[in-house]
């Protein structure tokens, strides 16, 4: 009986110590998207996804109590028709009912100024005849700061270390020249407006295969890219780059392995908690998951596959799909790039050479980011500066500003605000009026 007791009070004492509950509710919108802000009184513990027919949002906030949800009803908005709640275990369950088939993305923004932990909820798509002026309206009477468009996260896997060195040649051992060409990749997502670089392994250390692309989703990645260098002894003579997809063997072997074991499945889509859909639901969210992180990789793939074309031997001329370990993310779009073989007396000197690895990191950093110029995710600074394209403002230089400083605050090179401004020099001076584009974070 002392027992029992112990865990009920235990159980409760831990629901209210983290619960934490919904202050206020905040809706905006213009004709490209919705804005529902969710202020709270802590820091949520959230995941979500999407249904269709009918199209919903679905927003579990497992440490959010269902005490202030009645606020929710205020939310008057024409992409959400309703928000209904429940309790679900310690938190609370959103569905968002909506009016059409809207994108929707959900991100959480830290206490700032005056304002408390905030849910931001956007739904995007499309309504002719919304007025455009509403949100503008809505932001300057709450004075919700601009919010921080997130960038693109790119993993870079170099393959092996540590006791593992993988292929050598010639003097070249394959977990250095993967290492230092990922190190290059890295420096040019993370010098590239709107992107970040997180790398699996920045030194020489031992990572187990399954390890690296769990490393990607911790970092929330929208993209994992392996490197590795080949090898053939048999045939010296084969040589070149070759691009591998995630593959829809791989993904789905690895699916019905995740689905067979429920602690992994709350690691897939995005966090997703998938504890208490039935399995058939399961697996239609995962194969949703997945079909798309194979589509984009097979389209991203192409995109380096033909750069690595330009930039020098290509071996295999068409996409690979296989079944590597590290390709089995049913979630997160995957390539694996064979970068030479070290077998090959030439490609080994060529992947040892820093101008040739420079050459290979640039290929596959111009792939992956034409993709993510084409189709970038929602919510993304690219997104944003994408809808933005080709819209400029004037600002006004103010005391101590300088070229390179404003260039970089709007995602332009120092030379590309140059030539919009007809500049001839780095000379500014206070009060001069520069165009810029519409893309400031
Ligand atoms: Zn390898």
């Amino acid at each position: 009986m002392i027992r029992l007791l112990t865990t009920i009070f235990a159980a409760f004492f831990a629901a209210s110590v983290h619960a934490i509950d919904l202050k206020s509710v905040r809706s905006s919108a213009d004709q490209d998207s919705s804005r529902v802000v969710l202020e709270l009184s802590g820091k949520p513990k959230f995941s979500h996804f999407n249904l269709n027919n009918p199209s919903r949002l679905v927003l579990d906030i497992n440490n959010l109590s269902t005490r202030t949800l009645q606020s929710l009803d205020s939310i008057d908005d024409s992409r959400i028709k309703r928000v209904r709640s429940s309790a679900r275990g310690n938190g609370s369950r959103l569905v968002f009912d909506l009016s059409g088939d809207y994108r929707s993305n959900v991100f959480a923004l830290g206490p700032k100024g005056r304002y408390p932990d905030r849910l931001v909820i956007d739904v995007v798509g499309y309504v002719a005849g919304e007025k455009a002026s509403v949100r503008t309206t809505s932001v300057s009477d709450t004075a919700e700061p601009p919010v921080e468009k997130r960038d693109i996260v790119v993993a870079i896997d170099p393959g092996h270390g540590g006791k593992d060195p993988g292929a050598s040649s010639y003097g070249v051992v394959e977990k250095k020249v993967v290492l230092q060409i990922a190190k290059r990749l890295a420096r040019r997502f993370q010098s590239e407006p709107g992107y970040r670089a997180v790398l699996t392994r920045d030194d020489d250390r031992f990572i187990v295969l399954k390890d690296r692309p769990r490393i990607a989703r911790e970092a929330g990645a929208d993209f994992f890219v392996s490197i590795h260098a080949d090898s053939f002894p048999k045939n010296r003579n084969v040589r070149g780059t070759g691009v591998y997809a995630l593959s829809l063997r791989g993904a789905n072997s690895e699916l019905s392995r995740w689905l067979q074991n429920t602690e992994n499945a709350d690691d897939l889509a995005g966090g997703v908690d998938l504890g208490d859909v039935d399995n058939d639901t399961r697996q239609v969210l995962l194969n949703m998951s997945m079909e798309s992180a194979i589509r984009i990789s097979k389209q991203a793939g192409e995109g380096v596959l033909s750069d690595l074309k330009d930039a020098g031997r290509v071996h295999k001329k068409h996409l690979g799909l296989a079944n590597f370990v590290v390709l089995r993310s049913p979630d997160i779009p995957s390539l694996l790039i064979e970068t030479g073989f070290l077998s090959n007396r030439s490609d080994a000197k060529r992947l040892s050479s820093s101008r040739e690895q420079e050459k290979i990191a640039a290929a596959i950093f111009e792939g992956i980011k034409r993709y993510f110029e084409k189709s970038p995710p929602a919510n993304t600074f690219v997104a944003w500066r994408k809808q933005n394209a080709g819209k400029r403002m004037t600002i006004e230089v103010k005391r101590g500003d300088t070229l390179s400083e404003i260039a970089a605050r709007y995602g332009l090179s120092l030379q590309a605000l140059k030539e919009l401004n007809g500049l001839e020099t780095n000379v500014i001076h206070l009060g001069q009026k520069l165009e810029v584009p519409v893309s400031s974070r």
